[in-house]
């Protein structure tokens, strides 16, 4: 049943890794799996057999042809260095061929203490295993890169926490884990020809079409390529009011991918200073810095790939630094190209970015809901409507904000109707609510009911179809139930 593995990270020299098997649990319970992702990674589910894949992915049995590892990184952690962090609880069983031609990852989180643990206890509760599983999906859903869930299992151990909790393990797929703090982790120890290795991985794996550049060309254009993927990335998260929480180098992924869903969470409210993160006492990752604190993570970057740019290191630091950069005018396009498509703008004027700017000003000032005020906007194309008036606590900003919008529609070709349809097809109804999400940690890890996680899963699936019958997951949190922090 499982894909037949094409192990390349664990065929990299020994220094990069620690193998490493999954420690077994106690009473495995398979009770998520992700059918449409687990064909397009090539498994044979005709064969499938339950307890079988609880075994696996609880890491009480490896598949054959892997090879478990636990990769090492280091990484910035709200702007301080540790040499050597390393997969804590983390096992990469391998990298298999996708249905598409794509190598992926499937890593085990959760899978016990490695070499790497630094005392923590290599263990991952049900509650963060659901969120992330949830999270994810949603967002692959929403048209953002993301690493991939494959299954959830509950391990049958409590493991503590605030409070015991049900452990459990999460099988992640992802483009790769090659992360800013992998580089670091060499770069270190001044081993260049271990951050060549990755960097040319990376290209292999990630931007192929690099690959002909020649020599020392390569390792530029390759910083460059993952500073687009990342000004993409960000712009799009900045659109559907998303703070990942941990944007710690070692948390930002070579592939562009969104990675590690730990104390994430959409914002209701519109507040860009907002932050849910119970250790993010600095307000470092708040939504409103996100791009430049990605744009800070590329620096980390370019550092470890000075000795590869030029054998003159203040030539290299020179065209390092304007590929750094470079960044701010991409992320600035990046984002006005996604917000001109959430007010159903496809011309291209002067003046959108200060319409779209104070369209957000109006959010703010109303504490209108981020992702509704977006949806609900559709619905004002000709004239105003309640629904959207109804967000704001004060509309007095809205009101003068409407009529300069739709002069601006004025001048789109497309008809109301299809602006309203291109809007709604940008502008997500049903997002993962942090209360929604807590609601279904709560249900699956008190009363082992997961109806409530298959239902949620099941409406995040078609985020921008209205559907009947689900209108309350659309709906913010009530006061009582409000999700102002979130943990780890
Ligand atoms: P994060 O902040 O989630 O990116 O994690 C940072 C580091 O802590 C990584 O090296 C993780 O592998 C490690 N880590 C997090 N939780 C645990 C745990 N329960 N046991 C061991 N290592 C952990
Ligand atoms: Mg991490
Ligand atoms: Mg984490």
């Amino acid at each position: 049943m499982f894909p037949e593995f094409s192990l390349r990270y664990a065929r990299l020299p020994d220094r990069f890794f620690l193998r490493f098997d999954p420690v077994p649990v106690p009473a495995p319970r398979l009770v998520a799996f992700n059918r449409p992702l687990a064909e397009t990674l090539g498994f044979d589910l005709a064969a499938f057999d339950e307890a079988r894949a609880a075994d696996w992915f609880a890491g009480n049995a490896v598949p054959e042809g892997s090879e478990p590892v636990a990769q090492a990184y280091a990484g910035h952690q709200f702007g301080h260095f540790n040499p050597r962090l390393g997969d804590g609880r983390a096992v990469l069983l391998g990298e298999v061929v996708d249905r598409e031609g794509r190598l992926r990852d499937i890593q085990l989180k959760g899978a016990g203490m490695t070499p790497f643990s630094r005392g923590a206890d290599g263990r991952a509760p049900l509650g963060p295993v659901l969120r992330e599983y949830l999270v994810s999906e949603a967002m692959h859903r929403l048209g953002v890169p993301t690493t991939r869930a494959l299954a959830a299992v509950t391990s049958g151990e409590r493991v503590f926490r605030r409070v015991p909790e049900p452990g459990a393990v999460l099988t992640r797929v992802a483009a790769s884990h090659l992360r800013v703090g992998t580089f670091q982790y060499f770069a270190a120890r001044d081993d260049v020809e271990a951050v060549r290795t990755l960097a040319d991985m990376a290209i292999e794996r990630h931007y192929s079409p690099l690959a002909e550049r020649e020599g020392q060309e390569r390792y530029l254009a390759l910083l460059e390529a993952v500073a687009e993927r990342q000004a993409a990335l960000v712009a799009k998260w900045m659109g559907l009011g998303f703070i990942h929480g941990v944007m710690n180098t070692d948390n930002c992924s070579i592939a562009g991918e969104t990675i590690d869903y730990g104390p994430c969470a959409f914002m209701e409210a519109y507040s860009p200073t907002m932050v849910f993160s119970s250790i993010d006492e600095q307000g470092r990752y708040a939504y409103r810095n996100q791009p430049w604190i990605a744009q800070w993570n590329l620096a980390r970057l370019a550092e470890t790939l000075i000795p590869l740019i030029d054998d003159d290191q203040e030539a290299a630091i020179a065209r390092a630094t304007r590929v750094i950069e470079a960044y701010e005018p991409r992320y600035e396009a990046e984002w006005l190209a996604v917000f001109r498509e959430k007010l159903g703008l496809a011309r291209k004027e002067e003046g959108d970015r200060a319409l779209a700017e104070a369209f957000l000003e109006a959010l703010a000032a109303g504490r209108a809901d981020f992702t509704l005020a977006f949806r609900r906007l559709a619905e004002a194309v000709e004239a105003d409507a309640p629904a959207l008036l109804e967000l704001f606590e004060d509309g007095g900003a809205l009101g003068d904000w409407l009529p300069r919008w739709r002069e601006r529609l004025a001048r789109e070709s497309a008809s109301p109707e299809a602006i309203a349809a291109r809007m709604n097809a940008v502008n997500p109804l049903y997002i993962p609510r942090n209360h929604q999400v807590e609601r279904v940690i709560a249900a699956a890890a008190e009363h082992d009911d997961f109806a409530p996680f298959e239902a949620l899963r099941e409406v995040l699936a078609e985020p921008f179809t209205a559907q009947p019958g689900r209108e309350a997951y659309a709906e913010p949190a009530p006061a009582t139930e409000r999700v102002l922090r979130t943990f780890c």
